[in-house]
């Protein structure tokens, strides 16, 4: 192909994708983030950002139950009451933003508007 500077190119690839001093400093936080569950996905993530490689720890029964009480039922995003078969656990602060999976990070919404907000 002319006028392609794979030079460039080449470059920005490789920095992005194969410094291995920031990939093994990932690694060693991932390996520690308890909710990481499935350690065997982290080089696929650190190479994709895909964070399903990750298998990232979903909320417990128990604080899903908790957070909907706390809310009387009510979705954050649409103020609409459901039950709890309705709604899903939502990450307040999302993961790869330093969010954990915590009762004070958690929030209940719908599944319509869960979907809106993912993205799915
Ligand atoms: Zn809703």
């Amino acid at each position: 192909m002319k006028g392609v500077d794979w030079g460039i190119l080449y470059n920005t690839y490789k920095d992005e994708k194969y410094n291995t001093k920031d990939i093994e400093k990932e690694t060693e936080k991932l390996i520690l983030d308890d909710d990481v569950t499935k350690k065997s996905g982290i080089y696929p993530y650190i190479l994709t950002r895909n964070e399903k490689y990750l298998s990232i720890r979903a909320f417990s029964d128990a604080t899903k139950q908790k957070i909907y009480e706390k809310q009387k039922g009510v979705c954050v995003a649409c103020k609409e009451k459901f039950e709890i078969e309705e709604m899903e656990a939502d990450h307040i602060t999302p993961w790869h933003e330093g969010g954990t999976t915590t009762d004070k990070n958690c929030q209940m919404l719908c599944k319509e508007c869960n979907r809106r907000k993912s993205g799915k």
